[in-house]
């Protein structure tokens, strides 16, 4: 039975509840319902295209409809959908375990899966506190920044830090000490990501960790804040945190469920720092942007702190459902041997000048406030007035009306508020980039006119 688009649009309005979307409005809007994808491409119920430029929400890397993303799903599929994985195991889950290892910054031996980014970072907070009791010390307070996301469950959001999402559950939260967001601080303090501004937030870290003997662990997300709107870290700030942390006995989170599989230009972040935290968390681009699936890799040490006699009960008590789910684990090693068969970060880099280069037009348009970059991740914030920087009022939502222009000509993008995100799948040809782009400088000559 086909069902008419008008009925479906219906009941999405009724039923359906939809992450971070204010409902009255949703209701009042016409939205998207998409039905089917292939490459880069999405149609709607009515056959309009739409190029994702946001990559599915930032997870999918290869393209939708992957014939080899497909196979690897039906093959599995055909020998079994979910077993579980408590006091047992299954083999893409032994596979995809020991690839992620191997693709891994040296020493991230140890794989803990789960499904989602959030979980991913709440495996880690607990595990690294876990790990300093099994070591017989009582250690109970993570070290954050200022703007830091890493998802939605109650851990992730204690050490998150906008204010906006995260402001209503205060009460609910554990304590944490926050550093400065680097970039915001940077650009205020010091008007750019300089190496003296470097150095002032690491002193800060430095006399922080050296009044408190209780940090479990500080945690980051690697090299830039995405979802405070693309927010970069100086370079080489990361590397100064890892040493210190090393230095003072205090373990490092990084959070790599955005930057992660290749979107920074590398297969990780990490790895343009050169360096190994003691956690590394990985979610989004994992299955290709198939289904839900994350991993926290860890050490050999935080995993040896772990064992035990059975009695002795030292091990980690956590786990899900579908945690390390056949299905999941099979098409995330399809999504690894892409990247090896097709060359993925190679065939990338001229893209990453690409977009660099086309992203320089968007300084002269009128309400272009700042432009930030990442690799293949980018953010072009929107302003009132340029010259002092004043931003659009929040009610007035001009970025998501800037995003609808761009709907209207076949580039799906959700903006951050008013910073306009750009965070293309890695197979996009280059064609289609400066289409995506073109029609992005278009809508935004067209505040004016909103
Ligand atoms: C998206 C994101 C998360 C949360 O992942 P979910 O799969 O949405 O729970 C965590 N950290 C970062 C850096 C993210 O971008």
């Amino acid at each position: 039975m086909e069902i008419r688009p008008e009925q479906l649009e219906k009941w999405d309005k009724e039923h359906f509840w939809h992450p971070f979307t204010q409902m009255k409005v949703y209701r009042e809007e016409e939205n998207i319902i998409f039905e089917r994808g292939e490459g880069v491409y999405l149609w709607d119920i009515y056959g309009k295209r739409y190029i994702d430029a946001i990559s599915s929400l930032w997870c999918n890397v290869h393209g939708h409809n992957h014939p080899k993303l497909n196979n690897a799903l039906m093959r599995q599929l055909c020998k079994v959908a979910h077993t579980t994985t408590l006091g047992s195991s299954n083999v893409p889950a032994i596979l995809l375990a020991k690839r992620l290892s191997e693709i891994a910054p040296e020493g991230l031996t140890k794989v803990f899966y789960s499904e989602d980014g959030a979980e991913a970072v709440e495996i880690a907070l607990k595990m690294a506190y876990h790990y300093w009791r099994n070591k017989g010390e009582e250690r109970r307070v993570f070290i954050t920044l200022s703007e830091a996301y890493h998802g939605d469950t109650i851990g992730a959001v204690s050490v998150g830090g906008i204010d906006l999402f995260h402001g209503t559950y205060r009460d609910l939260l554990f304590e944490t000490i926050r550093l400065p967001s680097p970039y915001l601080y940077c650009k205020k303090e010091f008007g750019e990501l300089s190496p003296t501004c470097m150095a002032d937030l690491v002193m800060k870290l430095q006399e922080l960790l050296r009044a408190r003997r209780d940090v479990v662990a500080v945690v980051l997300e690697s090299g830039i804040q995405a979802a405070a709107g693309m927010l970069p870290y100086p370079k080489g700030f990361m590397r100064e945190v890892r040493e210190l942390t090393k230095r003072n006995n205090v373990l490092l989170i990084v959070d790599e469920v955005a930057t992660g599989f290749g979107r920074t230009g590398t297969m990780f972040y990490c790895q343009q720092e050169g360096i190994t935290p003691d956690f590394m968390c990985l979610g989004k681009g994992i299955t290709g942007g198939y289904l839900p699936l994350a991993a926290t890799l860890t050490t050999d040490e935080v995993f040896e702190a772990f064992l035990g006699e059975f009695g002795e009960a030292k091990h980690f008590y956590h786990g899900h459902t579908y945690t390390g789910n056949n299905l999941a684990c099979s098409v995330a090693l399809a999504n690894l041997d892409l990247f090896e068969e097709e060359k993925t970060l190679d065939r990338l880099k001229p893209k990453i000048e690409l977009l660099t280069e086309r992203l320089k037009e968007f300084w002269e348009l009128e309400h272009v406030g700042d432009i930030r970059q990442l690799g293949f991740m980018a953010g072009i914030e929107l302003v009132r007035d340029k010259e002092r920087g004043e931003p659009f009022p929040y009610g007035e939502r001009t970025g998501f009306k800037v995003a609808k222009l761009c709907w209207e000509r076949g580039v799906f993008l959700r903006p951050l508020g008013d910073v306009m995100v750009l965070m293309m799948p890695l197979v996009i040809s280059e064609e289609d980039i400066s289409y995506v782009l073109d029609v992005l400088k278009d809508s935004i000559r067209k505040i004016a006119k909103l």
